[in-house]
C-alpha cells in the first residue's frame, strides 16, 4: 500500500497505459478520478474501470471532457476536490499519435495533436498544481512523455515535439513547484502495445523489427508503466523531482 488514501487524477484513464496506472494506484490504496474524453465509449470504459476499482475496496469517479479544452483540467481538479477533498497525485497521460508523413501533414492533424498532447496537458497540470499549492501539503505530478521526446520519427513530426515539450514542462515545473513541496517527473515509455499504435504495429514485419531492437525481447505492456508510476508518486521517490524515467525494455540505449 504505497499510496494509501492518496487522492489521484489520471487523464486518459479509459484505456491503455492510463487505465493500468489508475488500477495499480487503486491496488496501492489510492482513490482515483478517471479522466476520459466523455464520449459514449469512453464513458462505458470508465464505468467498467470504476467497477474494477470499487471491487478493490477503493473509490473511483469519472470525469469526461476533451483534454484539449483548457477548461477540462479545472473540471478534473474540481471533481477530485468534490469527491475526495483534494488532490495528491496528478498524472497527465491522455494523448494521441495519428501517424502521418511530414510533407503532406494536414494542418488539422498537427494542431489537434499539439492541442491534445501539449496544450491540454499544460492547462490540466496548471489546474492540478494550483489546487496542490493551495492545499499546502505538497503533491506529485507525473507526465507520460515518451521515448519520442529523445528520438525522431519520420511519421511523428507532429507528435515528438509534444513529448519533448512535456518532458521540458516537467523540468520547469519541478523548479517552479518545489517551493510548494510538489515533485514533477516524466515517464518515457518505449513501444507499448496499446490502441495508439495498433495500426502501425499490425504490419508484422515492422512489429518484429521493433521487438528485435528491444534488449528485453518484447514490446511493452500497459502494466509495465504502472510500477514506475507508483514509484514516482510514492514517498519512496521523495527526493526525486525533475527526473525522467525511460520504461522501454532498453530500446533507447540499444544503438551499437
Ligand atoms: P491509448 O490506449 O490510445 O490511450 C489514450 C488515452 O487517452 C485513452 O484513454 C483516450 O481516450 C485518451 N484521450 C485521447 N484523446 C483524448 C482527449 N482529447 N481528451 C481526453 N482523453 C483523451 O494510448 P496509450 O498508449 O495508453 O497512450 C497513453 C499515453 O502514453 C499517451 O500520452 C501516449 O502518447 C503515451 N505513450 C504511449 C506509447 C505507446 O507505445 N503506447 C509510447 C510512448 C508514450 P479514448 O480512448 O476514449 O479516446
Amino acid at each position: 500500500m504505497l499510496l494509501k488514501d492518496k487522492r489521484a487524477i489520471v487523464t486518459g484513464a479509459s484505456r491503455g497505459i492510463g487505465r493500468a496506472i489508475a488500477l495499480e494506484y487503486a491496488r496501492q490504496g489510492a482513490n482515483v478520478v478517471i479522466g476520459h474524453p466523455g464520449n459514449d465509449t469512453s464513458k462505458e470504459e470508465a464505468a467498467s474501470l470504476i467497477t474494477e476499482i470499487e471491487a478493490l475496496g477503493r473509490l473511483a469517479v469519472e470525469q469526461g471532457g476533451d483534454i484539449s479544452d483548457p477548461d477540462t483540467g479545472e473540471a478534473l481538479a474540481q471533481k477530485a476536490v468534490d469527491s475526495f477533498g483534494g488532490i495528491d497525485i496528478f498524472v497527465s497521460n491522455a494523448g494521441i499519435c495519428p501517424f502521418h508523413a511530414f510533407l503532406d501533414m494536414p494542418r488539422e492533424t498537427y494542431l489537434r495533436t499539439i492541442n491534445t498532447n501539449l496544450n491540454g496537458a499544460y492547462f490540466a497540470t496548471l489546474a492540478a498544481a494550483r489546487r496542490m499549492a493551495d492545499q499546502g501539503c505538497g503533491g506529485t505530478i507525473i507526465a507520460v512523455s515518451s521515448i519520442s521526446a529523445l528520438v525522431g520519427g519520420g511519421n511523428q513530426t507532429h507528435y515528438t515535439p509534444t513529448k519533448a515539450g512535456l518532458l521540458s514542462l516537467m523540468n520547469s515545473c519541478a523548479i517552479a513547484l518545489a517551493p510548494y513541496g510538489i515533485r514533477c517527473n516524466a515517464l518515457l515509455p518505449g513501444t507499448i502495445a496499446t490502441d495508439i499504435n495498433k495500426d502501425d504495429l499490425s504490419d508484422e514485419k515492422k512489429r518484429q523489427r521493433m521487438i528485435e531492437r528491444i534488449p528485453l525481447g518484447r514490446l511493452g505492456r500497459p502494466e509495465d508503466l504502472a510500477g514506475p508510476a507508483v514509484f514516482l508518486a510514492s514517498k519512496m521517490a521523495q527526493y526525486v523531482t525533475g527526473a525522467s524515467l525511460l520504461v522501454d525494455g532498453g530500446a533507447f540505449v540499444n544503438l551499437q
